[in-house]
């Protein structure tokens, strides 16, 4: 298949950069082997750009941004930066990125492949063959709502304030890609809100149920209060297809969800924006994990988070799915086959580095193409 697309990568800091050579490997490997283009520019991001370029993302480095088709990011942040105040640290870089870009949804998968079914808190036979998606609100809602701060009241008592707030536009854009996405898997959407207490909540629910009614009357509509959904998460996990969230709920059920997987190092995450008309979308990709400044320069990270971003970014920016499904394969292949970091050690099996584990990847592939 051939491609000829923008992508820009920004490996950041700690781990960021050492499992993100793993996916330049396989990107090598796809050139050669899959005769598949890519337009590839790198960039800085996080600490790296602070101390290069003096703030957490440069201009020239949004502008690519903003050109590229996608973006495939590392993750930022690190003890040397902890100590600066908040508008300069590390982590301002991505929040511009998700900012100027306009990505709303945040994607993220929840899966428990066969090998690693053990790795998990929960019994095998309720986590075996587990695969859901969490879409989370991400640009509005309690983080970003006003007013917010701490002010002193008349009795002279310190007030925290956040304010939830979502218009229907917020609500209706991201329940039609949790729509859209339902579609292409097992067409169900569980909503979750408060609508029992909360305002924004009784508003969540009537615009998702009137998106569905318009635009998706074939996907399957459940409504659950997000409490109970976290409570049926432990519970029955597979009873779930896609779970839409707010910023806020969404934060805390993709996290559960990615405990119940019980591997940090192997879940990937988008976050996209609009379809801009021309078809174009912004879009995001990265593992949920962070830059793992314990383990950094060790060698000893997991890439496979990385990979499968990578793999993730081919899906839904470049429309590349059988590529997409053979990275994915590999990467399972080499957990099946024995080989394991040090995040996802399990006795009797192989206890292999960053390296290992990226040439593994190729090697499957090898044998997959
Ligand atoms: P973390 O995800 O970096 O690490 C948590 C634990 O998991 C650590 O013990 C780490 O060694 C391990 N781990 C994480 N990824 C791994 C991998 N691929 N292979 C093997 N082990 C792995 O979270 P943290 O320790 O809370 O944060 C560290 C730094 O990362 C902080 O500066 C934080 O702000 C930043 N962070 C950045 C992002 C991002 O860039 N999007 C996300 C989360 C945290």
């Amino acid at each position: 298949m051939a491609a000829n697309k923008k992508l820009l990568v920004l490996p950041g800091d700690g781990i960021g950069p050492e499992v993100m050579n793993e996916v330049r490997r396989v990107i090598d490997w796809m050139e050669h082997r899959r005769r598949a283009r890519f337009d590839i520019s790198e960039g800085l991001v996080g600490g790296a750009a602070i101390e290069a370029e003096g703030a957490p993302i440069s201009d020239a480095t949004m502008e690519a941004a903003r050109t590229a088709d996608a973006v495939l990011f590392g993750s930022v942040g690190g003890p040397k930066w902890d100590k600066l105040p908040f508008e300069e640290r590390p982590e301002l870089g991505i929040l511009r990125l998700r900012k100027e870009l306009g990505l709303f949804a945040n994607l993220r998968p929840a899966v428990v492949l066969d090998p690693l079914v053990e790795a998990s808190s929960l019994k095998p036979d309720v986590i075996r063959g587990l695969d859901i998606m969490i879409v989370r609100e991400s640009t509005g809602g309690i983080y970003f709502g006003e007013p917010r701060g701490i002010h002193k009241n008349e009795a002279g008592q310190r007030v925290g304030i956040d304010t939830e707030v979502y218009s229907e536009e917020e609500i209706a854009r991201v329940a039609r890609v949790a729509f859209d996405l339902a579609r292409k898997r097992r067409n169900k959407v569980t909503s979750t809100e408060k609508a029992n207490v909360m305002q924004s909540g009784r508003l969540w629910r009537a615009v998702v149920s009137e998106v569905q009614a318009a635009e998706f009357p074939d996907v399957q509509l459940e409504h659950m209060y997000a409490d109970n959904a976290a409570m049926q998460l432990c519970s029955r996990p597979k009873q779930f297809d896609v779970i839409l969230g707010s910023n806020l709920f969404g934060d805390l059920l993709s996290d559960l969800a990615a405990a119940l997987t019980g591997s940090l190092g192997m879940l990937p995450s988008a976050t996209l924006g609009a379809v801009q008309p021309g078809g174009k979308r912004h879009a995001l990709y990265e593992p949920i994990h962070g830059s793992a400044p314990d383990i950094a320069g060790q060698g000893i990270a997991n890439p496979s988070a990385q990979i499968l971003s990578f793999a993730m970014l081919l899906r839904w920016s470049f429309g590349m799915e059988e590529d997409a499904q053979m990275i994915e394969q590999a990467v399972e292949r080499v957990l099946a086959g024995g080989m394991r970091t040090a995040d996802i050690m399990q006795p009797g099996m192989a206890r292999v580095g960053t390296k290992v584990m990226g040439e593994s990847v190729l090697r499957e592939l090898e044998k997959l193409i």
